[in-house]
């Protein structure tokens, strides 16, 4: 059995945002859908303010999810966004979050988007020397100091993560020993050097790793801050804290993570840098367990043997669960029948979960095993929140867009 949220249910029926889910179908009005639930977000940042020390900023990473009424709801709750887009940049600018706490990221960031970001006033994290002197150039060119902080490609890697993005050759920030040959030209221009951001990877589940990242970041972003001549105002540690999705992951020990970051900034950062904004940027782990994809269940057929579940979703809206167009190894995400949370184990069968697309790619479930499921019923996959629907192929097989809800 794949891990699954701890949902909140009804007569055995899953409830998002206290709303029975086939009452939500109705609502929405079509499915499938994506279903966000605000409580749940409110829940989680709360959890991590607990655990996180009081003077370390909490920033949201948009990548994870940009539906504009969940940015909006989060900024409201969090210290600062985080984006990698101009398009991201946008949703951003359009909530009440001020301008100079939002961080902008990525590689490859075009003229349109720097002169954006410079004009907006929002922190640019530098990815090389070109696009430093890009964003210098365009200062120039309209008359303001861009916000520049370096993001460092670090001289270790971080192990366990499910995606790597800092270590060793990388497109991702400036290596950390051509720094100080930056802040030397970042001096002599018209910038305002606020700071280094370090982001080494994303969906870690290692508590003990993570926790040597950490300490890890923290000496080479102090070792860093000891280069710079103008004072540093910024430190983004990054995060790459993971959720469960498959059997065997387990959750974070969140405890550990903020008490590793308590001693760290008590003993590490605050003797040094008194003053600084010190960030962590989050975005799967913020979002990732407060979401459901819903898909209704449009033929039940069985073919030598097997019993499959066709349903009216699929890959094209959230490829994740579908092994990412043929993982190595592909393993089931959690999912259930939204009516029946509370089926026994033994009135359960054996199914193949698969989607509306004319490819075998479009698998969900493989082997899942869910209470007698029939046409018309919803089935749920469950830590939809993060990189589902902007993460996946929408326009593979030209179905229509499915609707995204904050409930
Ligand atoms: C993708 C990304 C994040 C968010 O990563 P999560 O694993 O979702 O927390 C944060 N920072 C940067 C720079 C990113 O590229």
């Amino acid at each position: 059995m794949s891990y699954r949220p701890e949902f909140e249910t009804s007569g055995g029926g899953l409830l998002i945002g206290g709303v029975p889910i086939d009452r939500l179908a109705q609502r929405v009005g079509s499915t499938p859908f994506f279903a966000y639930d605000r409580a749940r977000l409110t829940a989680r940042v709360a959890q991590l303010r607990a655990a996180l020390p009081d003077d370390l900023e909490l920033s949201y990473a948009v990548k994870a999810n940009p539906m504009p009424a969940l940015v909006q709801h989060l900024s409201g709750i969090v210290d600062a966004l985080d984006v990698a887009s101009g398009a991201e940049l946008t949703v951003a600018l359009d909530t009440p979050m001020q301008p100079g706490v939002i961080s902008f990221a990525g590689p490859g960031k075009s003229l349109v988007e720097l002169t954006q970001a410079i004009a907006a006033g929002v922190i640019i994290e530098l990815e090389s020397e070109t696009e430093a002197r890009r964003a210098i150039r365009i200062g120039e060119s309209v008359g303001l100091r861009p916000r520049v902080a370096i993001r460092v490609n670090p001289d270790f890697t971080v192990k366990g993560s499910g995606m790597k993005m800092g270590g060793g050759a990388q497109q991702f920030g400036v290596d950390s020993e051509n720094v100080p040959a930056l802040l030397r030209e970042l001096e002599a221009a018209d910038v305002e050097f606020m700071g280094f951001h370090v982001f080494a990877g994303s969906q870690n589940l290692f508590t003990e790793i993570l926790l040597e990242a950490q300490a890890k970041t923290v000496d080479l972003l102090l070792r860093l801050a000891g280069e710079a001549s103008a004072p540093v105002t910024y430190l983004n540690m990054g995060g790459g804290l993971g959720i469960p999705y498959y059997a065997q992951d387990r959750p974070l020990d969140l405890g550990a993570v903020g008490a590793n970051l308590e001693h760290l900034m008590r003993e590490r950062i605050r003797p040094a840098l008194p003053d600084a904004h010190v960030v962590m940027e989050l975005g799967r782990y913020i979002v990732g367990e407060c979401g459901v994809y819903v898909t209704r269940v449009v033929d039940r057929k069985v073919s030598r043997g097997k019993t499959f579940l066709v349903v009216d979703g699929g890959m094209h809206h959230q490829m994740a669960a579908s092994g990412n167009f043929g993982q190595v190894i592909r393993r089931n995400y959690p999912m259930a029948v939204g009516a029946r949370l509370d089926v026994a184990a033994e009135d359960a069968e054996s199914v193949q979960v698969v989607g509306c697309l004319c490819t075998p790619l479009d698998l969900l479930g493989d082997g899942v095993l869910l209470p007698p499921a029939d046409i018309d019923d919803l089935l749920v996959l469950f830590q939809a929140g993060a990189y589902g629907l902007t993460a996946s192929p929408t326009a593979f097989l030209s179905h229509p867009a499915p609707a995204e809800v904050l409930v």
